[in-house]
């Protein structure tokens, strides 16, 4: 049984107004670009939306819808005409079809066109008695705690018919809410992080701190196969990593701080790139994949004394997840392979044993008096940070050109 259209609908219908307006325009521009290869009609009604599929499989379709924040669910409808006859007569199809043994259902009608002849509960009682004596599987009706609910919905134009629907991202329209830059290290919780604040709405650019040679250029690879990922679920399919050459000011790090200090000041250094490059690019907004854990790294003071270094929010989309949750999430967006290849980024190679659980701001602006030129570094490292647009079919591989991100860029950027 093929399915004539999919009827999908849209989130959080608090919104009113404008930007009920605004947030439905969006999501419909990020559906249109997510099906413009596919040979399927969007259809807008006033307060619905349906793609019509013209044999498409349903599975490429729900691939597709599953990539688009904004949808709240979606449903896969059969068309009837506007008598009983056609809705008896697809309702057994569809059930034939989808309805698995053991199942309970129930029939539930909806009569938007008020002039049809009669009302919603006549529609269910005066199909139902003709439907189930022709449902071929063993099922039982249960009007009370049904498993599925045969919905037949009669409107202007025709009558729709579907069993259930399909939870989609929900959330808001990616790029509704304006800009924010995300820090993205390769592992397992930035990604994560950033494809929560992108289904907020959140229009989302990496930030890595590459240290490449001191670190392999495979990690750096890590960033962009993650983007490559997460591109998917962004506007047009392209997600942009600021690539920010860290290894100098890493080794003044490395050289002069306490060993305690290291991640504190070396996190301090990178907000306070991040918000230099935000402000740069009109992004709103710095977002980490920190969470509040037993990490020295991610005690409150320590997050307190990083985040005081920069006047910008920093939003920590993780924040409440415990580490299952957050892997559990990677894997459904086929990330985890790609966070978990071994190849340490600059906050996890030379660590200290013994970070400082409860660094202070004081502490951290004291210990920065004892880099060389951090200022100019700074600035350096700003001018120096080249942006790449990254797309799902992205091919790249960095250790191509070398063994550092700035020998790769030197030949990418000319293609
Ligand atoms: P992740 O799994 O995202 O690496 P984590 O739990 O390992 O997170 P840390 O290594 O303590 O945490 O890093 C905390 C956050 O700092 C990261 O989630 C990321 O947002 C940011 N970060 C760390 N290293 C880098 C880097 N080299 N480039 C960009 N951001 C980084
Ligand atoms: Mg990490």
């Amino acid at each position: 049984m093929k399915y004539d259209q999919v009827l999908i609908r849209f989130g959080d219908l608090m919104l009113k107004g404008k930007n009920r307006y605004i947030f439905i325009k969006k999501t419909l521009q990020l559906i249109e670009q997510n099906i413009k290869d596919l040979n399927v009609e969007l259809i807008k009604k006033h307060d619905r939306v349906y793609l019509k599929l013209n044999d498409v499989e349903t599975q490429t379709i729900e691939e597709r819808l599953l990539r688009v924040s904004g949808i709240a669910s979606f449903s896969f409808v059969k068309i009837a005409e506007k008598n009983l006859e056609s809705i008896i007569e697809v309702g057994v199809e569809l059930l034939n079809s989808r309805l698995e043994d053991g199942t309970k259902f129930k029939i539930e009608t909806k009569r938007a066109d008020k002039r049809f002849y009669l009302t919603s509960q006549q529609v269910t009682l005066e199909v139902a008695p003709k439907i189930i004596p022709q449902i071929k599987k063993k099922f039982s009706v249960d009007v009370r705690n049904p498993d599925v609910i045969l919905q037949i919905e009669i409107r202007d134009e025709a009558v729709y018919l579907f069993l259930g629907s399909t939870k989609g991202l929900g959330g808001f329209p990616v790029g509704v809410a304006g800009k924010a830059l995300s820090l993205l290290s390769g592992g397992i919780d930035s990604p994560v992080a950033t494809f929560l604040a992108m289904k907020q709405g959140v229009l989302v650019e990496g930030i890595h701190f590459e240290s490449t040679p001191l670190t392999a250029i495979e990690s750096a690879q890590k960033v962009i196969d993650l983007a490559k990922k997460l591109a998917l679920y962004a506007p047009h399919h392209q997600f942009n990593v600021l690539m920010v050459p860290f290894t100098e000011i890493h080794q003044e790090i490395l050289k002069s701080i306490p060993n305690p200090y290291i991640i504190t000041i070396m996190r301090r250094v990178m907000f306070k790139i991040a918000e230099l490059l935000a402000i740069e690019n009109n992004a709103y907004a710095v977002i980490t994949g920190e969470s509040v854990g037993q990490v020295a790294s991610q005690t409150l003071p320590s997050l307190q004394t990083i985040e005081a270094v920069i006047k910008l929010p920093v939003l920590r989309p993780v924040l409440t997840y415990d580490k299952q949750e957050i892997i559990n999430l990677a894997r459904e967006l086929d990330l985890y392979e790609i966070s978990i290849r071994p190849f340490a980024d600059c906050c996890s190679i030379y660590v200290p044993k013994n970070p400082a659980t409860k660094p202070t701001e004081k502490r951290a602006l004291q210990y920065e008096r004892y880099l060389n030129n951090l200022d100019s570094l700074i600035e350096k490292a700003v001018q120096e940070t080249s942006r790449w647009t990254i797309k799902p079919d992205t091919d790249l591989e960095l250790n191509n050109y070398g063994f550092t991100v700035k020998e790769a860029w030197e030949v990418i950027k000319h293609d």
